[in-house]
């Protein structure tokens, strides 16, 4: 954050998602897939193979369209899943295909009669003085895309433009020409602050996922990707339009200040379901205190390493965790592990080139492979519980015997300080510890439930991959036998279970979750009043 206002440069652009986030830059820009694509003329026999080329990648493209829709209907809802079916009745459109079909008799291999009908489509429905239409020009675009794809056997891939920890917008504000539904399927909305974006208005694709999954927005600033860098930090206003480079501390306490005015989102704590926060930060802490968390359920650690961009020492971390567990007033803080390899890669961790990083050198098996980090970090937590309860989290156990490996080097290693109230805990994220959760939770003093990864795991099916993100959903009957089991199995124990992946924010699970015993979540900040909100309507219905 900048000292003093005259450092920072205030833009303006169209309010597209209300709230307010400060946070670094995650610069999104088109690998340019398809700037040479091949263009030549046919005749003869090539006219009818380029037809049936034209033909195969259009069934490609509406079979992708129709799996997209089913996975932005169940993960974010049905307004928003109807982007893709749009999308679908363009790629179905007699009037469209035959033009394509025509281009090709006149000539032109598929993929120049595919570009030239829908650039032309695109920019005749760009002229038109409509927001709505004008904004339907980009599904257009996106559809050139997609076919295109299927042609060239090409997809899309958007990068981060420097920073590697920077992770795909996860906790950063994504800065963009356009977010397309394509780019919007790789991020992880679950983790994103802010958007800011050079093209788009209300009804974009971007303003519609903004608002349904709670993000602060801003659209039509002129050239956003060229005015800042990966790393820069802005402060994004989605109540205002305001997009404030480098902004100052002023500028920033300001702004919070009048976006916890204007929202009415604080929600009281409700009785039945503690509704605790997830940060990654220890500065996030404050957010959390604003929206009256019952605690800090999942820090994920790993988070202020990738922030510092290297390795904190024993007294960095120290100072870190103590400040969260003071802030947090005696409310519980639930602090994860290094959770890196995987989904998380960095430079700054030896993980090395995996052919399979899911199954790869990650979570507590990395950390047993680098017993250092692991001690330097056991070490410091250990100081952090001098100041209150520290809930320690065991990430990616795979079963009992790690469990206790991870246990030993942390005992051994702090063997020598004095301790305060600990607690150790497993993450149940891995199938194999769910079917040991009997013994893991007679071992640890809690458990808490990683949906992500999970799902992840139980299913086969990559969290980060979109193409098979269909079928990355927790609506399947054996993943909820599975929690209920669980619940029973810590219940039996005798030992406190919470639920810290993202199924926990959706608020159209909070019911169930409760049917199934699960009495405490963890979710990001900004899910809180609506997880509560949820909780109140469902108990309000269980009452005789
Ligand atoms: C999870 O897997 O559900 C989880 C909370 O951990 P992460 O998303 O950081 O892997
Ligand atoms: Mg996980």
């Amino acid at each position: 954050m900048a000292d003093l206002a005259e450092n920072e440069t205030r833009l303006r652009g169209l309010p597209v998602s209300p709230g307010v986030a400060v946070a670094k830059v995650c610069l999104f820009r088109d690998s340019g897939r398809h700037d040479k694509v091949p263009r030549r003329k046919v005749s003869g026999e090539a006219v009818a193979q380029e037809k049936e080329r034209i033909e195969r990648a259009l069934a490609i493209v509406i079979g992708r369209l129709e799996a997209l829709e089913k996975v932005t209907a169940s993960r974010i809802g049905p307004a928003e899943a109807e982007i893709f079916l749009a999308q679908r009745m363009m790629a179905q459109d007699q009037q469209l295909v035959g033009r394509i079909v025509e281009a090709v008799d006149g000539g032109d291999n598929a993929e120049t009669a595919a570009m030239k009908v829908l650039d032309s489509y695109e920019s005749q429905l760009a002229a038109v003085d409509h927001d709505y239409l004008k904004e339907r020009a980009s599904d257009i675009g996106e559809l050139k895309h997609r076919l295109l794809d299927a042609l060239l056997n090409t997809a899309p891939s958007f990068l981060c433009e420097t920073e590697p920890h920077c992770q795909l917008g996860r906790n950063r504000i994504i800065v963009t020409e356009e977010l397309t539904p394509a780019v919007s399927l790789q991020i992880d909305t679950h983790e994103v602050r802010g958007i800011v974006t050079a093209r788009g208005g209300t009804t974009s694709h971007a303003a519609i996922l903004a608002r349904a999954t709670g993000i602060p927005a801003v659209s039509g600033i002129p050239d956003a990707p060229k005015r800042v860098s990966c790393g820069t930090e802005v402060l994004v206003n989605g109540d205002t339009g305001e997009v404030v480079v480098w902004p100052s501390a002023k500028t920033v306490a300001d702004a919070k200040a009048q976006a916890r005015r204007r929202a009415d989102a604080v929600a009281a704590p409700v009785e039945g379901l503690v509704v605790m926060a997830n940060i990654s930060l220890a500065s996030e802490v404050g957010d959390a205190v604003a929206a009256q968390a019952e605690g800090v359920g999942l820090y994920r650690t790993e988070f202020e390493f990738f922030a510092a961009g290297r390795l904190l020492s024993e007294d960095e971390q120290a100072e870190r965790y103590a400040a969260v567990v003071e802030t947090m007033g005696g409310q519980p803080v639930y602090f994860r592990l290094l959770d890196v390899g995987g989904d998380k890669p960095s430079p700054l961790f030896d993980t090395g080139r995996e052919e399979n990083p899911s199954l790869g050198c990650r979570g507590s098996r990395y950390l047993l492979s680098r017993p250092d980090l692991l001690k330097t970090q056991a070490r410091a937590l250990v100081r952090a519980s001098e100041g209150g309860t520290v809930h320690v989290m065991y990430p990616m156990v795979v079963g009992l015997s790690q469990f206790h490996e991870m246990r030993q080097v942390f005992d051994e290693a702090t063997a020598d300080l004095a301790k305060g109230d600990l607690r150790h805990g497993v993450m149940f994220e891995v199938p194999s510890a769910c079917l040991e959760a009997e013994d893991l939770l007679g071992a640890a003093d809690f458990g808490s439930i990683g949906s992500n990864d999970l799902v992840q795991y139980l299913f086969a099916v990559d969290r980060g991959n979109e193409r098979v993100a269909h079928d990355y959903s927790p609506d399947r009957k054996v993943f909820w036998h599975l929690l209920g089991d669980l619940g029973a199995t810590a219940e039996r124990a005798g030992k406190p279970l919470s639920l810290c992946g993202e199924l926990a924010a959706d608020p159209t699970h909070t019911a169930r979750l409760l049917a199934l015993g699960i009495r405490s979540v963890s979710v990001s900040v900004r899910h809180i009043p609506a997880v509560r909100r949820a909780a109140q309507t469902a108990m309000a219905r269980s009452l005789p």
